[in-house]
Parts: C-alpha cells; sequence; structure tokens
C-alpha cells in the first residue's frame, strides 16, 4: 500500500487527503494546529467563482472545479448567485458562464434587503446566477472525514520541522508536537512513498528544505463574522464598491471589504469590525442590528504570478509534491482529484508525471518550474540542481 504523508489540514491538504484514501493510499495528514482549517481556510470568503479570472486556462480551471462542488458536493456549498452592484468591467459574454446584467429598478426585487437608496444608485448591477460559497471549516472537516473513514489518520498539532532529502529524495519527516497528552514526546517521524506539502503560506519554508524556491506572498484580508440574523435576509452573494456580505446557512453573515486601505486588511481590533460592519449596514440597514462574533486576519497563500503551483519538486525528480494556491477555495475539489491522481500514478509504480493526459494538460499550466514574473523579473524556480539541500 503507498504511504502518502500530506502536511497541512486546510481544504486544500483535506482535498488531496481525501481523494488520495479514495485511491488506495495508506494517508498520514500532518498539522500543526490543534484544529484542522486554522490557516488561510478560516479566514476565507470561500466565494466559488471563476469570476473574470484570466487567461483562459485558470478560467476554465476554476469553473472544472465549480462544477465539482455541484455535482459532488452540494451538500457542502450554496449555489446563489452573486450580485456585483457596480461592475462596469467589460462583459466578457461567455457563454460558459452566464451574467445577467440587472437594471436598477429590479434590484430591490432581487435582493430586498438591500438600501433603496444603494438599489436606485446601482446603474452597472449584474447577476453571476452560477457562483456560490461554502463553509470552509465545515468544507474542511467533511473531506478529512472522509478520509479518516478510508483510513487516513489525522494528527493534529504535529508541526514539520524538517524534511530529510536524500539523494533527492524525502526519507523521513520530522514533527514536533504539542498536544497536551504528548507532553513527554519530543517529537515524531514519518516515513512516506511520496509528501505532499499543503501549507498553506508555511510552503515555502518546506518546500525550500526540497530544494524547491516559492515566490510566494502571503497577502492579508480581515473577515468580520455577524451575529445571527433572520436566514434569508440576503438572497445573494452582494458585493458592492465597499464591502463583501454572504449570509451563512444559520443566519450569520460574512462580511469582507472590497477596497480596503491597507493598514484595515491586518487590523483585528473591534474598532475596525464595527467600521466594516457599518459600510455592511449602509448597504444593507438590517444588518445595523447585528453584532460582531468576531474579526479574523486571513493570510492568502498568493503565488506570485496568482497561479496555482502544483507538481513534483525538480519537475519529478523526487517524491516531494506542492500544491498551493490563491483561490483554494473553489478549486479545491478540482485540485484534489488531479494532485491525488499524479501521486498515485508516481507511488503506485508508474514514473512521476505518468499520470492520464488529461490530469497532465490541466495542470501543465502550473507547474513549479515555471518561468514567471516577479515584480517584472523573470525568475526561474529552483528545481532538481538544489535538490538535497536543505
Ligand atoms: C481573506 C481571504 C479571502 C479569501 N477568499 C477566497 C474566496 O472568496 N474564494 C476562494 O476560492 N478562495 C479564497 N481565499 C483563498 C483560499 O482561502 C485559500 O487559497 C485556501 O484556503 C488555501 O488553503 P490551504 O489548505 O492551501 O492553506 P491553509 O488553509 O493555510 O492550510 C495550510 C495548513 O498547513 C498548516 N501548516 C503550515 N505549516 C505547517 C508545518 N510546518 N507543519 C504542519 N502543518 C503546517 C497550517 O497550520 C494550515 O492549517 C481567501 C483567502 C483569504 C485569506
Amino acid at each position: 500500500m503507498a504511504k502518502v504523508v500530506v502536511i497541512g489540514a486546510g481544504i486544500i491538504g483535506a482535498s488531496i487527503s481525501r481523494q488520495l484514501a479514495q485511491r488506495g493510499a495508506q494517508v498520514t495528514v500532518l498539522e500543526a494546529a490543534a484544529a484542522p482549517a486554522q490557516g488561510a481556510t478560516k479566514a476565507s470568503w470561500a466565494w466559488l467563482n471563476s469570476n473574470y479570472k484570466q487567461p483562459q486556462h485558470y478560467k476554465d480551471f476554476n469553473i472544472r472545479s465549480m462544477q465539482l462542488w455541484q455535482q459532488q458536493h452540494s451538500d457542502l456549498a450554496t449555489f446563489c448567485g452573486c450580485l456585483m452592484l457596480h461592475d462596469e468591467r467589460p462583459d466578457p459574454q461567455d457563454p460558459a458562464y452566464p451574467m445577467a446584467p440587472v437594471p436598477a429598478e429590479q434590484l430591490l426585487q432581487l435582493e430586498p434587503a438591500l438600501s433603496p437608496e444603494l438599489a436606485a444608485s446601482a446603474s452597472h448591477a449584474r447577476l453571476f446566477p452560477a457562483e456560490g460559497w461554502c463553509d470552509p471549516d465545515e468544507a474542511t472537516r467533511s473531506f478529512l472525514q472522509d478520509a479518516q473513514q478510508l483510513g487516513a489518520q489525522v494528527l493534529l498539532g504535529h508541526k514539520v520541522e524538517a524534511i530529510t532529502i536524500d539523494d533527492g529524495k524525502a526519507t523521513q519527516v520530522a514533527c514536533s508536537t504539542s498536544q497536551p497528552e504528548q507532553q513527554q514526546q519530543q517529537g515524531s517521524s514519518y516515513t512516506a512513498d511520496a509528501v505532499v506539502v499543503a501549507a498553506g503560506t508555511g510552503c515555502p519554508e518546506l518546500a525550500a528544505q526540497a530544494g524547491c524556491q516559492l515566490p510566494l506572498l502571503h497577502k492579508p484580508a480581515a473577515i468580520v463574522m455577524t451575529s445571527p440574523l433572520q436566514p434569508g435576509l440576503l438572497r445573494h452573494m452582494v458585493i458592492s464598491d465597499t464591502v463583501f456580505m454572504l449570509q451563512r446557512r444559520d443566519g450569520r453573515v460574512l462580511l469582507g471589504e472590497t477596497r480596503p486601505e491597507e493598514a484595515s486588511n491586518t487590523d483585528d481590533s473591534s474598532s475596525n469590525a464595527q467600521r466594516i460592519l457599518a459600510l455592511a449596514a449602509a448597504a444593507v440597514p438590517a444588518l445595523a442590528s447585528a453584532g460582531i462574533e468576531g474579526i479574523y486576519i486571513g493570510y492568502r497563500p498568493y503565488p506570485a504570478d496568482g497561479h496555482p503551483v502544483l507538481g513534483w519538486v525538480g519537475g519529478g525528480s523526487s517524491n516531494v509534491y506542492v500544491a498551493v494556491t490563491h483561490s483554494g477555495m473553489t478549486l479545491a475539489p478540482l485540485v484534489g482529484q488531479l494532485v491525488a491522481e499524479e501521486v498515485m500514478a508516481a507511488v503506485g509504480g508508474g514514473s512521476r508525471g505518468s499520470s492520464s493526459s488529461s490530469a497532465s494538460r490541466l495542470l501543465a499550466p502550473y507547474r513549479p518550474s515555471r518561468q514567471f514574473q516577479v515584480d517584472g523579473s523573470g525568475v526561474r524556480w529552483a528545481d532538481a540542481a538544489q535538490a538535497g539541500t536543505r
């Protein structure tokens, strides 16, 4: 039985683990935090979309994953559509991605909770009916639970400190542990046929040990969760000039700023939360009666060219696979499927990179070895030449 260690129990690690377990791998998930979904996943808006994404291959990649959410995880995702109130971008005119202009006089019928003044002034409103959202914590836990039911071990409080590389291959993954019942334990280590690094913003440090330099930005943003309001207050996700709003099934409303000042992105003070709530209440007056349950700062793992990084370090010469992306909530089902397919093709006896031609084709633009721009300069990511360094 192929043994695979997955580092990270955010939505990406959880989805990959689920798919690996479904393909018969013996999976061990190592997660530094005391619970799953504590990284970027915790603070995600989790808007499932391919809204104006570019270029076409990336747009299609997101659409494929949205379809998987709909076909395979409809219990976890809500496809209520997204209403953008001030969208003056050129009409994408893409039959594969429906969009309907909404005249200002019809807005209140569609979204009765909007402020009438805002509705009257929304001269460029558009509805994207295929878009939706999910609860990131619920989705991550559900994927992990599926994996566990198929035998995966999920070890929380296990921070990976070192990946031992021998002759270009990971031979051991060493952890420090922080679970209270393991006070006496100094650490633990694991061997595997393949190691998948799905550690979000923690990826560069781990991938570097296998000789791969990941130019990853950590882009912060603040999100606010309100106390529960009447479910059904908001019928769609709503994005105005100032705020992003979606209502969870339990009535709580998730808020974020669409054009935040830089300082707001890392400000988790209650005054910042109150300010964001006030912006939302100007758009949806019923929100004025909401309390604030929390404000969270999330750091997006954002590859420097904005696209996913999915592939073997060194192009296949090592057994370390990196999986990190922005838009990870949208992309989790597809990434989980394609990565598991590639990993199993390799550990199941095939050569690395011998997965199905459709997986290889879909993943081709996102390899760690690609050429891409950072601050205008071409950078080639470190590859096999550096494998073996720690
Ligand atoms: C504010 C915000 C809004 C967003 N909005 C959207 C959106 O609307 N739609 C969308 O599709 N995406 C959105 N995203 C992006 C999306 O949430 C992320 O792409 C996704 O959550 C990344 O998941 P992940 O599993 O790769 O990373 P994470 O969720 O960060 O998980 C990585 C895990 O690895 C663990 N880890 C790190 N280092 C180690 C180590 N050494 N050992 C063991 N474990 C380790 C961490 O503890 C963490 O639990 C948003 C993100 C943010 C922050």
